[in-house]
C-alpha cells in the first residue's frame, strides 16, 4: 500500500446528503483508513446558484454523526476563487473567450457529450466575431488524433475518451460567472496534494477533462475509483430531481443502518455491528480485503 495517500470527499451542498451520496463519502473513507492515508471534506459550493443556504452544515454534521470527520480545516469551494482565476491565467492561450450563447451551440448539432453537454462547434476558437463580447472563458481541446486521453481507474480498468469528439473546448468561466466544476476540482484537488480520488462512476466522464487540465496546469495525476452510482427502482440516479430520500441525523442506529446499507452497496458483506466504532473497525479491513480480492482476480 502506498505510504502517502491524500483522499477526499466533495459534496455539493445543492441539498441534504441523499444515499447515492453516502456512498460515495464512506467509499472515500474506507479507502483512506485502509491505506492509512488523510480524508479531507472540500464543500463545493462554486455553483452559487445552486447551492443550498446550511446544506453545506447539515452535510458536515451528518458525516461527524456517522464517525467521518476531515483530517484537516473544511474548506469551501466559494472562499478560494483567486486560486482559479490565478490557474486560469496559467493556462494562458489554450484558454479563450467565447461569446455563444446555450441556444448558438445547441443549434450547432455537433453532438452530445457523453455528459449529456452539446458539444461546443468551436465558433470563437479563433477569436470572437466583430460585435460579439465574451460570456465564458474556454478551454481548447486538441485536435482529433491528438486527443486521446487515458488512465486506468481502480474499478473501471482502462479508460479512454476522445475529448475533441466526446468532450470539445469546455467552459472553465461559465456566462453566469462562476468558475466551472473542472477547473475548481483540479485547482483544489491538487492544491490540497490529494493522491486519490474516489467517487461515483457519473464522474468518470468527467476525469479525461480534469487529467487534461493537470497536465496544462502541470500537477500530478491523482489515481482514479469510480464507485458505482445508486440508482432507483427506475434505474435513475438518486439526486433531488429523482426525491432520492435525505439520510437524516438521527440515533446512533438510523446511522449504522445507513452505512451498513453503502456497504452492503459497496459488495461488503458483514453483520450489522451494534455500534458505530464497531461498524468502521469491520468495514475497514472488508474494504481492504475486497481490493485486495479484486486485486488477486486481476
Ligand atoms: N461536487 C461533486 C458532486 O457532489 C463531486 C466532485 C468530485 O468528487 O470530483 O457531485
Amino acid at each position: 500500500m502506498s505510504t502517502t495517500y491524500i483522499g477526499r470527499f466533495a459534496p455539493s451542498p445543492t441539498g441534504p446528503l441523499h444515499a447515492g451520496s453516502l456512498v460515495a463519502a464512506v467509499a472515500s473513507y474506507l479507502d483512506a483508513r485502509a491505506h492509512h492515508g488523510e480524508w479531507l471534506i472540500r464543500i463545493e459550493d462554486i455553483d452559487e446558484g445552486r447551492s443550498v443556504p446550511g446544506a453545506d452544515q447539515a452535510i458536515l454534521a451528518l458525516l461527524d454523526s456517522l464517525g467521518m470527520q476531515s483530517d484537516r480545516e473544511v474548506v469551501w469551494q466559494s472562499r478560494r476563487k483567486d486560486l482559479y482565476a490565478a490557474a486560469a491565467e496559467r493556462l494562458g492561450a489554450h484558454a479563450y473567450p467565447c461569446g455563444c450563447n446555450r441556444r448558438e451551440i445547441l443549434d450547432s448539432r455537433l453532438g452530445v457529450a457523453p455528459d449529456g453537454a452539446a458539444i461546443y462547434p468551436g465558433t470563437c476558437r479563433h477569436g470572437l466575431a466583430p460585435g460579439r463580447s465574451m460570456r465564458s472563458l474556454r478551454l481548447r481541446v486538441p485536435e482529433p488524433g491528438a486527443d486521446t486521453i487515458s488512465f486506468v481507474d481502480r474499478f473501471a480498468g482502462l479508460t479512454t475518451q476522445h475529448l475533441a469528439s466526446e468532450s470539445g473546448d469546455f467552459v472553465l468561466l461559465r456566462g453566469d460567472g462562476y468558475w466551472a466544476y473542472q477547473l475548481a476540482v483540479v485547482v483544489d484537488d491538487a492544491e490540497q496534494g490529494v493522491t486519490d480520488i474516489v467517487r461515483g462512476f457519473d464522474l468518470i466522464d468527467s476525469t479525461a477533462r480534469q487529467i487534461y487540465l493537470q497536465r496544462l496546469l502541470k500537477v500530478p495525476t491523482p489515481r482514479y475509483l469510480h464507485v458505482p452510482v445508486v440508482r432507483n427502482a427506475n434505474g435513475e440516479k438518486l439526486s433531488k430531481q429523482t426525491e432520492a430520500r435525505a439520510v437524516l441525523p438521527g440515533d446512533e442506529a438510523a446511522g449504522i443502518d445507513a452505512l451498513v446499507e453503502a456497504a452492503h452497496f459497496l459488495g461488503l458483506a458483514f453483520e450489522r455491528p451494534a455500534t458505530l466504532a464497531r461498524f468502521w473497525e469491520r468495514a475497514i479491513p472488508a474494504w481492504a480485503a475486497m481490493l485486495e480480492a479484486r486485486q488477486a482476480a486481476g
